[in-house]
């Protein structure tokens, strides 16, 4: 028999098979309300109050999940982290960064900001693929780069400020809303709504602390230049009235709130983060148990909430067993394409059922 011939019985499959880290699960309950909100919601103007309430009500709602201190503000815009990586390039390191790298989203933001030539060349601080940098001393950067999960490799990184005055500027892009951290911990979260917030890519948030409003501020007023689409201070303006610089996708916008409302509704953050330690508990514990597969990740505490990554020993051949669960409606397992190994990676994201991942184990034995 064909490995695409196997057919799962339909007892053992999970509720739900998407288990991507990106473009992840998106809560059927939202797209049901999205459906019905869609005749005076989708197709009406960005400007008027009927998006800009959504607007508003996702910025308070992040701002009660993350129990962020006065002064601090959320800003949001087009184009994802990625985008936001030339705007931090730009609007946030004034003259040099220090990125902690341990895999390919963290490199990306430090080879950003290596290829500015308004910027001296960054300090790379790096750590082989399923580990993490110790997080040092900035020295002389003006700018910390951390990230809180290696979407990558699925190792994640304590977020704390290191010593000295340089901005702490954290990727939380598949952290955020699954994993609990300390606003006074960073100046910059940023993140995208297609990870822990079940929604659609495209937008990027930014929470800045008021000493990053002053750095943004600063530079905007200096003489560089910075175009008004990658401007940071032009997001804060707009975000301030609840707004984008350019048209978002409202679709996204709507996703995104609801499942911030949903967090919050159900106990915030702790809740989130709760139900994702439990998904993961239940993919290492099964993986540890296992005679033929293993948490890639050495240091228990270095183990991501919310994206698992599981090796497998050479017996068994991690593309076909992805390939048959693909077949059988359950996806997205594949390894990050880069890393390379024979392994499965699994979004444990909040909108992901802990049972759905005790299943998806079933499964796979
Ligand atoms: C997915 C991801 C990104 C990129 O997000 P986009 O919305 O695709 O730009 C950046 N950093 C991390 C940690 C991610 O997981």
């Amino acid at each position: 028999m064909k490995p695409s011939e196997i057919r799962i019985p339909p007892e053992l499959l999970p509720s739900d098979g998407r288990f991507g880290s990106g473009p992840s699960k998106v809560r059927a309950d939202a797209v049901r309300d999205l459906a019905a909100a869609a005749p005076g919601y989708l197709g009406t103007s960005h400007r008027q109050e009927g998006v800009r309430s959504v607007v508003r009500a996702l910025r308070e709602g992040l701002s009660d999940l993350f129990g962020l201190p006065d002064g601090y503000e959320v800003v949001l815009s087009n184009g994802g982290a990625t985008a936001f990586w030339d705007t931090a390039v730009l609007a946030l390191i004034q003259r040099r960064s220090r990125h902690f790298v341990f895999g390919e989203f963290s490199a990306k933001f430090a080879k950003a900001a290596a290829a500015a030539p308004h910027l001296e060349d960054p300090v790379v601080v790096e750590a082989e693929p399923g580990y993490r940098p110790e997080v040092g001393p900035a020295g002389d950067a003006d700018v910390c780069a951390l990230t809180h999960n290696e979407t990558s490799t699925g190792v994640c990184m304590p977020v704390s400020r290191p010593d000295g005055s340089a901005l702490v500027v954290v990727d939380g892009t598949s952290a955020a809303g699954g994993m609990d951290v300390d606003p006074r911990e960073f100046d910059v979260y940023y993140f995208s709504p297609q990870k822990c917030f079940a929604a659609d890519g495209g937008l990027w948030v930014a929470i800045l602390s008021p000493a990053a409003v002053e750095r943004v501020e600063r530079l905007e007023s200096s003489q560089r230049w910075i175009p008004a689409s990658l401007s940071l201070g032009q997001a804060l303006r707009d975000s301030r009235l609840d707004q984008t610089y350019n048209t978002p996708a409202l679709a996204t916008l709507f996703l995104f709130r609801h499942t911030v409302d949903w967090i919050n509704s159900n106990g915030g953050l702790k809740w989130s983060a709760s139900r994702c330690a439990r998904s993961a508990e239940g993919l290492y514990g099964w993986a540890d148990a296992s005679n033929f597969a293993g948490p890639f990740v050495t240091r228990v505490q270095d183990r991501s909430p919310v994206v698992g990554t599981i090796d497998f020993d050479s017996r068994v051949d991690a593309k076909t067993v992805a390939a048959v669960l693909r077949s059988n409606g359950v996806v997205d397992v594949e390894p990050y394409r880069k890393l390379g190994r024979n392994q499965l990676r699994v979004g444990l994201y909040p909108a992901i059922e802990p049972d759905d991942v005790r299943r998806l184990t079933g499964c796979i034995d």
